[in-house]
């Protein structure tokens, strides 16, 4: 049995921001269920991320930790032709291809040293309010854990477990998904671009992360997936690249060597409505999760970690609107996205009468106008 003042389910980059900046002031427990950080797709963190930083008083600790600079985007979307965009007249500078697992286990460390109690692998199975406090049962190694706090965030992700053990489900707008591998990179040659290229299925990108190393995913819906050969059981993501022209110069000319098998993630669109209730809110994926073509999740996982943890805050000195204004900013999080998302996608009218296309016409064509 432990008592603590704010539990935290996940301790993925949301949840670990949040325990950042309430340990300091709070008893903090932070539960996750995996045991270790596995290397994940998910390294380009925006130029915005960096005010986020130094509030947080992190800013020097990250630039020593040594990800790469992201420089800009180079996109075949909308034409046939390459076109490069950068950060250079972006007031925060350039972004980060970051090592995300290592990303991660820093976000961890920090929160441990700031005084959080992190614990792992802990699952939480069960999830009830008495009243006055929530009584949360987590499976550890050891045995079941029985954890009470006065206010639970889901930091869960996407799924959302904790909203979902309280009946609130998030609401997909779209079936995106994406398989992707990652292998060697020859490093001096990427520019620090990342590279984006729409086909008629859906679209490609890839990226070069810290330590010779690259990422190469493709994007899809779920159903469509066998269209572009990639069906269940097919591990072929390096060779349908190779069909694309611009692609597979480019992986070419960085001397590509892919060195993982393919791994599928969902990517699609959510939001949690409500994202606030009664002593409990959620953030980051858990909250709201955006089209990996956004590149905004990261940055998101920080900002709704650190507005939680303020929130969470105000709500236990007694602030009875604290939870709902919080809410709010996630519901105008989710209106600006959505407007972004509609222009990008219907700026792509190569292949309207391609499923893929065709859908995200249909949905963003008359938000878009
Ligand atoms: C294909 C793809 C590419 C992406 N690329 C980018 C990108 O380039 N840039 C970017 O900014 N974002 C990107 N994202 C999004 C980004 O990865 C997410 O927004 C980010 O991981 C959200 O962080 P989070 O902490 O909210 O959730 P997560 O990172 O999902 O962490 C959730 C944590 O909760 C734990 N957990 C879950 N259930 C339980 C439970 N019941 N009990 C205990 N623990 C639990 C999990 O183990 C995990 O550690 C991408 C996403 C996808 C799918």
């Amino acid at each position: 049995m432990r008592a603590a003042e704010v539990l935290i389910v996940g301790a993925g980059p949301a949840g670990a921001t949040a325990a950042i900046n309430l340990a300091p002031f709070r008893s903090v427990v932070l539960v996750d269920r995996r045991a270790t950080i596995a290397p994940r797709i998910g390294e380009s963190l925006l130029p915005a991320a960096r005010r986020l930083l130094v509030d947080m008083g992190l800013w020097e600790k990250f630039v020593s930790e040594g990800h790469q600079p992201w420089h800009g985007k180079r996109a075949v979307w909308g034409s046939s032709e390459p076109r490069e965009t950068d950060f250079l007249r972006d007031p925060d500078g350039h972004g980060w291809h970051l090592d995300r697992a290592r990303f991660e286990q820093w976000l961890c460390m920090i929160a441990s040293n700031r005084g959080a109690c992190l614990l792992r692998p802990a699952s939480m199975v069960k999830l009830k309010h008495d009243g006055s406090r929530w009584s949360a049962r987590v499976k550890t190694d050891e045995g079941l854990l029985e954890i009470t706090a006065d206010v639970v965030l889901d930091a869960g992700g996407r799924t959302a477990p904790t909203a979902r053990k309280l009946g609130v489900r998030a609401q997909a707008n779209d079936n995106l998904v994406c398989v992707w591998i990652s292998g060697y990179d020859r490093a001096n040659a990427s520019r620090g671009l990342t590279y984006v290229e729409a086909v008629k299925d859906g679209w490609w990108y890839t990226a070069p992360i810290p330590g010779n190393r690259r990422v190469l995913a493709f994007h899809t819906d779920a159903d469509l997936l066998p269209l572009s050969g990639l069906g269940p059981g097919r591990d072929m993501l390096f060779e349908c690249a190779g069909a694309i022209k611009e692609l597979s110069e480019l992986l070419a000319g960085v001397g590509f060597t892919p060195d993982s098998k393919s791994n599928f993630a969902i990517a699609n669109s959510t939001i949690l409505e409500p994202c606030a209730g009664d002593n409990w809110l959620a953030v980051g994926d858990a909250a709201i999760s955006f089209d990996p073509l956004s590149s905004q999740g990261l940055l998101n996982a920080l900002f709704t970690g650190l507005a939680a943890a303020e929130a969470t805050e105000r709500h236990l000195k007694g602030d009875l609107l604290s939870l709902s204004s919080y809410a709010q900013i996630i519901r105008g999080i989710g209106d600006s996205y959505q407007r972004n998302l509609a222009f990008n996608y219907t700026s792509e009218a190569r292949w309207t009468e391609a499923p893929f296309w065709q859908r995200r016409h249909r949905q963003y064509g008359a938000a878009s106008d």
